[in-house]
């Protein structure tokens, strides 16, 4: 069905155009020999960063290149999804003309990155059952349309989306569908990683901040076709992701042990807190959750959060999102941080 995706007639014209900035390090790529490196100006006196980092993070690429079963050439890192996220508007949509679709509820900086960038959003709710209105969305869509936003697990309903309605959007919408995954080591459903040879218009979203432990360091990692990654590639700043971070991701993302430990337990924590959470009087509803939090409708949602509050627990008051009207996201703590919350709401009246 997308035989003839041309992804040329999606990229901007001065971004076809462009000659991207060539960096000592891109001049110059070192074979591991011994060398003497006098071409980028930096200070020799060695203190572990005194060197410009990898501009292509070649090491950490390697790493999941095997593990997700990829090519490296098929992989984009960032300083963070936001950053990953904005780079595809930049290549991809022409201020004051094209357009993207996002689905709300859903995570806020496609809107902001959609403001940023000068590109018109259009919003089409999620149905009642928090999922895609396809026929809506292909309705929406016109030649100017160049990306599809698709936050699954989705942020802040918690729910991963039917693999029937991507199924469909990946074959009928005309531009690029992507797929945010940074929830997806939470969720039983699999990855849409595994379609990328199959899907030239998809671009699947992933980062280190969630179920990886690792907000502090920003990390995002885009995976899409060559095609797609060498544009992306033409306009990033050249040093994006920095020294200590292409480190400290390479030593967590090899202990995939310790990961998955964490993971169960906050799944295990996940399916505790909405057990009780249901049984609170003023609880309405507790919804599905395939991430590591839980969204919940209360009575009165503005009152509870400053209740929470006043007893040092901050959580995010959802109400002011479209169908999310008097609803609180808890994200799932420790054991002990769990417990505390639970005997603080149990004693609110
Ligand atoms: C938290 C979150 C991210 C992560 O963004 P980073 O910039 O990688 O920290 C991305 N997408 C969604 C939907 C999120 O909730």
């Amino acid at each position: 069905m997308k035989s003839n995706f041309n992804i040329a007639t999606l990229v901007r014209e001065s971004v076809k155009n462009l000659k991207p900035y060539s960096s000592a390090r891109d001049e110059y790529i070192s074979d591991g020999s011994k060398m003497v490196f006098l071409d980028a100006n930096e200070n020799p006196f060695e203190n572990g960063v005194n060197r410009y980092p990898d501009p292509y993070q070649r090491n950490l690429k390697a790493i999941l290149s095997e593990q997700k079963g990829v090519s490296e050439q098929s992989i984009l890192l960032g300083n963070g999804s936001d950053e990953v996220l904005d780079l595809i508007f930049r290549a991809f949509c022409e201020p004051n003309q094209d357009n993207v679709i996002t689905l709300p509820p859903t995570y806020g900086m496609y809107k902001v990155l959609a403001g940023i960038n000068a590109v018109e959003n259009r919003e089409v709710l999620l149905t009642a059952d928090f999922e895609p209105d396809v026929p809506e969305i292909l309705a929406v869509a016109d030649e100017n349309t160049k990306l599809l936003f698709i936050c699954s697990p989705n942020n802040p309903t918690g729910n991963a989306f039917s693999d029937e309605h991507i199924k469909q959007l990946l074959e009928s919408f005309r531009g690029l569908v992507v797929i945010d995954e940074a929830y997806i080591d939470f969720s039983q459903k699999k990855s849409w990683l595994n379609n990328l040879k199959d899907c030239p218009n998809l671009v699947v979203t992933q980062t280190l901040s969630k179920a990886y432990g690792m907000a502090g360091i920003r990390l995002g990692i885009c995976y899409a076709s060559e095609e797609i990654i060498t544009v992306l590639n033409k306009i990033k700043p050249p040093y994006n992701v920095n020294q200590l971070t292409q480190q400290q991701a390479m030593g967590r993302i090899l202990d995939q042990k310790a990961i998955q430990q964490e993971v169960s337990q906050i799944l295990k924590e996940r399916g505790a807190l909405q057990q009780e959470l249901g049984d609170l009087e003023f609880v309405k509803e507790v919804y599905p959750s395939d991430s590591n939090f839980v969204l919940v409708k209360v009575d009165h949602a503005d009152k509870r959060y400053q209740e929470l509050i006043n007893k040092g627990v901050v959580v995010r008051n959802r109400s002011n999102q479209p169908l999310c009207g008097n609803t609180l996201r808890f994200t799932v703590g420790t054991p002990k941080e769990n417990k505390k919350l639970i005997a603080i709401l149990k004693q609110m009246k």
